[in-house]
């Protein structure tokens, strides 16, 4: 497969963690707790970096989230937790960070949106004393423009010198070159004001698929910033999921792209990493980066009347994401490990093949047996009601004998 060209950017440092071309691209993520709420908000970003987000964005909205801050790192310190915590800033971020240089000091990132500062109005004072702030506590900032808030001023603007043309071009793609003038030209006032070229990264999120391609495409063309990639507000299920893989994937294979977030709209109640478990399953499934091992099914058909290899493919899936914080420790590289669970011989064996471990159930009418290959090669064929856990105990071996310390690889699993 041919290698991915990252576009080239310098590398930023959010806390211990650095977004750029020379290192992998970064999973990151949001919280929905009230920021104020400590205890609720600590929990929260320790699952979340649990699930692999390696960087997480809490709001800063209100005094309240600002006096939160420090205490909320130093909860998360104290569970051995340090995943850098980025503030989130809209309208009142310059008060904030004055007001509260305990905060300031404790965020590893600050976010700030240029259509929610002072940029663009009669002085842009508001913008620049967050960016002042910035290079006090020697903290990056994310420029992030969104089209719900871009910088109204500079569109007027835009939209006033296009319509004067002899040949005006639509309003969107006006629109879309607002999206990256704001965000070039808040990064050359934010160096202007002192920050540092490598101490800033860009975004220039919208919710529409063509557009974010659009926009970003001609973002990386104009700077060597490292770009931070989602599509805004990609909505609920598998509608937030399917737009946000279509609008990342081109762009992250054009290797544009040095940190994701999938901005999922989660059930009420709902489980808010799923948004880190989509964001890896995009880095994955574009073979960019490996999180957990991959488990190829089939989508079944008249062959299986029963629910029985469905079953084992969401049990084996399930059994892979609990095991996989111990085994992440104790097993370096078992993430690249791929199965297949396969409903029939006519595609089993062949999937299985290309797997690390394959079985294939018997389908309606097959003889009740499930052949199940490692490395290619058949391996045993398993029978009876005993076929899932010792599909799961030949995984465990395979696992300890590929991947465990010590273990010379496949000595534990010779062809029975
Ligand atoms: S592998 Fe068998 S059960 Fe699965 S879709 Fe193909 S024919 Fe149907």
């Amino acid at each position: 497969m041919p290698d991915i060209q990252r576009r080239k950017t310098g590398t930023v440092k959010i806390g211990q963690v650095r977004v750029g071309w020379e290192v992998p691209v970064v999973v990151q993520s949001m919280t929905n707790t009230d920021t104020a709420d400590v205890a609720g908000t600590i929990e929260q970003v320790a699952a979340l970096a649990l699930a692999g987000s390696e960087i997480v964005r809490v709001t800063v909205n209100n005094e309240d989230a600002a006096a939160a801050v420090p205490h909320i790192v130093e909860g998360l310190d104290k569970r051995g937790i340090r995943v850098p915590i980025v503030g989130d800033f809209h309208y009142n971020g310059h008060l904030l960070l004055k007001k509260f240089p305990a905060a300031a000091k404790a965020l590893a990132k600050y976010r700030i949106n240029p259509g929610n500062v002072s940029i663009g109005r009669k002085d842009d004072d508001n913008f620049r004393t967050m960016v002042e702030c910035a290079v006090e506590n020697q903290k990056p900032v994310r420029i992030g423009v969104n089209w719900g808030s871009l910088d109204q001023a500079l569109l007027t603007r835009m939209m006033d010198e296009n319509s004067r043309l002899a040949d005006p071009l639509p309003a969107r793609d006006v629109m879309m070159e607002a999206m990256v003038v704001s965000a070039l030209e808040s990064a050359r006032a934010a160096e202007h004001y002192g920050l540092g070229h490598d101490m800033i990264i860009l975004s220039a999120k919208v919710s529409g698929v063509r557009d974010l391609i659009d926009v970003y495409t001609n973002l990386a063309a104009r700077c060597d910033y490292p770009l931070h990639l989602g599509l805004t507000e990609a909505g609920m299920g598998s509608k937030g999921l399917i737009a946000s893989t279509a609008g990342l994937a081109p762009l992250l294979l054009a290797g544009i792209g040095d940190t994701i977030r999938v901005s999922l709209t989660p059930k009420p109640g709902g489980d808010r990493t799923e948004e880190v478990l989509a964001a890896q399953q995009i880095l994955q499934s574009l073979s960019i980066r490996s999180f957990m091992p991959q488990v190829t099914s089939c989508p079944g058909c008249g062959r299986t009347t029963s629910t029985y290899f469905q079953e084992l493919a969401e049990q084996i899936q399930s059994y892979l994401r609990t095991s996989m914080p111990e085994w992440r420790r104790k097993y370096p590289g078992v993430e690249e490990l791929k199965l297949a669970v396969m409903g029939c011989v006519v595609n089993g064996p062949g999937e299985s093949k290309h797997a690390n471990l394959g079985i294939s159930l018997p389908g309606t009418f097959e003889e009740p047996k499930a052949p199940v290959y490692v490395d290619g090669k058949l391996y045993t064929t398993l029978r009876g009601d005993t076929i899932v856990a010792e599909f799961k105990q030949i995984l465990d071996n395979y696992v300890e004998s590929h991947y465990g310390q010590g273990a010379k690889s496949g000595e534990l699993l010779e062809a029975r």
